[in-house]
This record gives structure tokens, sequence and C-alpha cells, in this order.
């Protein structure tokens, strides 16, 4: 693809500068059947935007098989099954805006949900923007690209906790083998409560985490050791039979083997007689007991058959599958690593990690009660869960974090509008966003009388809040 080239050069000009900028001249295709409303907005692009106008999804599927586009606009009022069909071909691919002629919350929902990357109306105030809107769209998808949708996996709340506890710790995720008789669990839940890790139980319910978090070159894996898993089904809750190699049961006590080292006899027990010496039944011969005549070593005697052995006979078998008494050579061998914090990439995210832990300790310290994650739930309903819902009295502030996903950000508005419904308390709510955010999401949160708070700067951040406060 002729992109690539083209997302490499551009990077480091999109950090530098936030705002509107021209990396190219856009070809845009915009499929719309109102002839009108395409003449309106080819008049309201500026000579940035080059637009392929078209009237139906048939024409478009056509153009798109011979030319490449930057963006495209799509106008909502052809049947859903159609636009769904359009959008799951090629949103991935080139990012979409949705069109409409009315400022409808649940049409551009329904957008977002097919994976628009934002929503206009067909109106003179909002088409005046549209280059703007345009160039924007479409560094963001560069930009997502770039970023190989690293952070985009930041708003999974698992694997923000995850980094979350394995900065505060400093300690490194290290795979290890815990099998425990079943009958004698005993877990003592308050160290690991007073300090709220709860990486481990998100790791043990999600291991695909850790393989998440090196992908997005959080974590630097290290080999520890290797240990031995079920051929069948990979467990590690392996069981070790030990048995006498002659009759094979489990049955032996342990005792220490007396051994004449010039002839290597070796005596289960040893009698000393009234002159303090040992006899040898090998040699027939009296010794004198001491270390340069004998020595002492462990020795296992079989309680069935009376065989004596040096080492117990062992074989394995697993606690998950029905597979038992499988042989070492039948093993499978498996990898112990160590996953420890790659410094360097986790400063970049310090601040959305620690933007609630910075706003936590700001509603502690004014004696507000503080819920992280928290979900609101009535008889009918569950909302959320939200970023953060803090309260105190007759006051509660709820707080969500924005993201690029536009689905993600319209589904939160709307819960934190049906909260406010159901909710008989004073509520304010809050929108971070640590970049720019769609346009559409800006007009609902007007809409909704949720405050936007669009700061990169985590102090900026903190600082906006307080005025609300
Ligand atoms: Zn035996
Ligand atoms: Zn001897
Ligand atoms: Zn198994």
């Amino acid at each position: 693809m002729g992109n690539e080239e083209h997302i490499q050069n551009s990077s480091s000009f999109i950090n530098e500068d936030k705002d509107y900028i021209f990396l190219k001249k856009l070809e845009v295709l915009y499929i719309d059947n109102d002839i009108a409303a395409q003449k309106v907005i080819i008049n309201h692009t500026t000579d940035t935007i080059h637009i392929n106008a078209c009237d139906s999804l048939y024409s478009a599927y056509e153009i798109l098989e011979s030319k490449n586009f930057d963006v495209i606009l799509c106008d909502m009022s052809v049947p859903q099954k159609q636009l769904k069909g359009f959008f799951n071909m090629f949103e991935q691919k080139i990012p979409i805006v949705a069109v409409s002629n009315t400022m409808d919350a649940k049409i551009a929902y329904l957008a977002a949900k097919m994976g628009a990357k934002d929503y206009i109306l067909k109106k003179n105030n909002d088409l005046k923007n549209i280059s703007r809107l345009l160039h924007k769209v479409y560094l963001e998808d560069i930009k997502e690209k770039e970023k190989n949708n690293s952070l985009q996996l930041l708003n999974d709340m698992n694997i923000r906790i995850v980094l979350r506890d394995l900065i505060n710790t400093e300690l490194p995720i290290i795979q290890r083998l815990n099998t425990s008789f079943e009958n004698d669990i005993l877990i003592n839940e308050t160290i690991k409560n007073a300090y709220n890790i709860q990486a481990n139980d998100i790791l043990s319910n999600n291991p695909h985490i850790v393989k998440t978090l090196i992908k997005m070159n959080f974590l630097d894996k290290e080999f520890i050791e290797q240990t031995v898993a079920c051929p069948n089904c990979k467990s590690v809750n392996i069981f070790i039979h030990y048995s006498c190699d002659n009759c094979k049961n489990s049955n032996f006590k342990r005792y220490d083997a007396i051994q004449h080292i010039k002839c290597g006899h070796l005596m289960s027990n040893k009698k000393i007689n009234k002159n303090g010496k040992v006899l040898c039944p090998n040699c027939k011969d009296f010794y004198e007991y001491n270390s340069s005549n004998f020595s002492s070593k462990p020795e296992y005697q079989c309680n069935i058959c009376s065989n004596t052995f040096t080492i117990p006979s062992m074989s394995y078998g697993c606690n998950s599958c029905n597979i038992d008494k499988f042989s070492i050579s039948d093993a499978r061998w498996i990898e112990l690593n160590k996953y420890k914090l790659k410094s360097d990439n986790i400063n970049k995210i310090k601040s959305n990690l620690f933007l609630l832990h910075d706003l936590e300790k700001f509603f502690k310290d004014l004696e507000f009660s503080v819920k992280q994650y928290e979900k609101i739930v009535n008889e009918d309903h569950t909302l959320g869960p939200f970023e953060m819902i803090v309260f105190k009295d007759r006051y509660v502030f709820i707080f969500i974090l924005l993201s690029n996903d536009l689905q993600h950000n319209l589904s939160k508005i709307f819960e934190i509008d049906y909260a406010v419904k159901f909710i008989d308390k004073e509520i304010k709510s809050f929108a971070i966003a640590l970049s720019d955010t769609q346009e559409i999401v800006l007009k609902l949160l007007k809409k909704f009388n949720i405050i936007p708070i669009i700061k990169e700067d985590l102090q900026d951040i903190l600082f906006e809040i307080k005025k609300h406060i």
C-alpha cells in the first residue's frame, strides 16, 4: 500500500502541531443521493479537499474498487442493513464520517457502532468546519494506525489496573506453579485489600493480558526456568507418584543405611558390640564405628515387598485431565518467565494512568467517597462502569474518560444521561479527554450537560475540574 510511506513521514509532523494540518490534499468519497446536498458540501470544502461525489452505495462499491480514498463521507439516510454491509467492508481500511440532515443521537450512535469516526450535520454552521474535520479524521486515522492501537487498549480497565499495580509495586509479574491441596485453601486477603492490589486476580482470570502488554511494548520477557506439563492438556497441575520399582506400590519408608566404605556393603541397621565395633556381614569382620570405616546415606524400603532402593520410581499424573502415570520422557516442557515493565514506554502513558489516581486523592482529601470503575445499579438497569464516581451528602460527580473510539464515547455519554435521570442527587458529570475528541461528542456533551475537560496536562485537568467543585 502506498500509504505506508506516508504514515512514516508524517509522525513527527503530527506530534508538533495538534490543530489543523494539511498533510496533503485529501481524496474524499462522498455518498449521498441528495444532489443539492452534494453541491452544498462541495461548496463548503476548501481546496485542500477533493470531493468525489456519488449517489448510492452501489456506485460507491464500484468506485472504491478502482480508486484509493483518504476519507469517506457517508449519508445516513440509507436502509440500515445496506449501511452495515458497507461500513463492515470499509471502516477498517478508510475512515468514514457519517453525514445526516438531523441531529439525532440515535443515528449518531448507530453510525458510531458501525465504526464511523465522526458525525456531521448538513447545516451551514457545521459545514463551515468540514475541511478541518476531514483532515482531523484523516490524521487521527494515521495516528491510530501508527500506534498499532496500543493506547486504545488502555481503555481496557483490566489493562489499566495491571499497569498501575506494576508501576506502584515496582515488582515484575512472575510465572510460577501454585497447586495446593484442595481442602486446605487459606487466603489472607487483608494485605491484598489494604493496598488494593488487583493485578493478580485480573491476571489469573485474563492470562492473555500479559501477551497483550508485551505486544504493546510495555513488558519485557525474561526466562527463569522450565518445568513439566501434561503431554495431553499442557496443565502444570501435575501430581507426582512415587513407588517401589519392584512391586510398583507406593508404600515405603525412608531410613538411613550404613555403608561399609571398604567393600561397599549396605546394612539396614548396625549392631555395635561391647567394644564399640560393628560387624560387616560381607567382610565377616569387626570394624571401629567411625566415619573413615562407615558412611550413612538415605535409603528407602518397600513396606510390601521389602525391596530397598535409593530413589523411588517416579511417574506423573495430570490433575486437569484424565492422563495418569506418564513418565518424564513423555512429559511436555514449558517455560516459566518473568515480565518486567519497560519504563520508557510506561512514561508515555503515565498521565493517562495516574489521572484517576490524582483525582481520587483530591476528592478523598475533601472527604468524598471515591469509587473507581464503578457501576450504577437499580432494579432494572446496570450502568457503567464509569471511570470514577465520587459522592458526599447530596453531591455526586461522575467522571468518564473519552477515547478515540466514538462508540465507546457515545455509549458512556448516554449512560450518564440515563443515570442522571434516576439518581435523586445533585449530579455533575465530567468527560475527560487527553487529546482532541470527535465533534459529535462535543455536541452531545453540551446537549446532555456533561462538562468537557479536554487538556493534555494532568495538572491542567485537575485545575479545570476544581473550578467546578
Ligand atoms: Zn515393593
Ligand atoms: Zn565390608
Ligand atoms: Zn492433562
